[in-house]
């Protein structure tokens, strides 16, 4: 049992469905998106999300969660999407670039042409977030873009996980760069580790949930 609003549903090529979820108190000022499974082979974003929404805590903050933002890839237990693209490449950024569709991380044949992306996009413009937190694996890190560095300092107190200000790699077409570096939306990418035992994972944590939820956060 999951209590959150469903706000928004759409539907994947696969025919799968993506939810846009919402707990929003009578008053808030601010409005906090999370994210999880952008990439289909990393499912324990998505087990956080619900594992949180399994009890009806009381939120300060509008909170909106994208429990799994690629089915499609989580059924083929693929990073990509049906159609063989890094949703985590394909956002319309100034630095998008075309690569070989056989690449690991072929970020499509155009800027925003997966419907993944154009959801979010909508999402972003529609409820305008003042902090994004995204959940992927394995690397065990608090990594951020934009003006967030506060944000990830205090999510790695909670966490235990480092802040690591580059991934070490270039990700043009990203998210990060998408809203952190491009509209300057405080946006953290959450990097957990792999395959971790589910207790130990949501104890380490839950204390984002708990920060996320105040008011104080900002
Ligand atoms: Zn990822």
């Amino acid at each position: 049992m999951i209590f959150a609003d469903i706000e928004l549903k759409i539907n994947t090529k696969n025919g799968n469905e993506i939810l846009l979820l919402k707990r929003q108190p009578k008053e808030y000022k601010h409005t906090i998106l999370i994210i999880g499974v952008m990439h289909g082979d990393e499912p324990d974003g998505e087990y956080l999300i619900n594992r949180y929404l399994q009890d009806r805590n009381d939120t300060q903050n509008r909170l909106l969660f994208i429990p799994c933002l690629n089915p499609d890839g989580k059924k083929l237990k693929t990073r990509k999407n049906a159609n063989g693209v890094d949703l985590n490449r394909n956002f319309p950024t100034k630095n998008w670039l075309k690569t070989d569709s056989n690449d690991d991380y072929f970020g499509g044949e155009t800027p925003a042409s997966e419907t993944e992306t154009r959801f979010l996009i909508y999402v972003l413009e529609k409820y305008k977030p003042d902090l994004i937190v995204t959940l992927h694996e394995p690397y065990k890190i608090v990594n951020f873009d934009g003006p967030a560095k506060t944000f990830a300092q205090k999510i790695s107190d909670i966490t235990g996980y480092k802040v690591a200000e580059n991934i070490g790699y270039p990700t043009p077409g990203s998210f990060g760069t998408y809203c952190g570096i491009e509209r300057n939306i405080p946006t953290i990418t959450l990097e957990l580790p792999e395959n971790e035992n589910k207790e130990i994972l949501w104890n380490t944590n839950k204390g984002l949930f708990n920060f996320i939820s105040c008011e104080q956060v900002f």
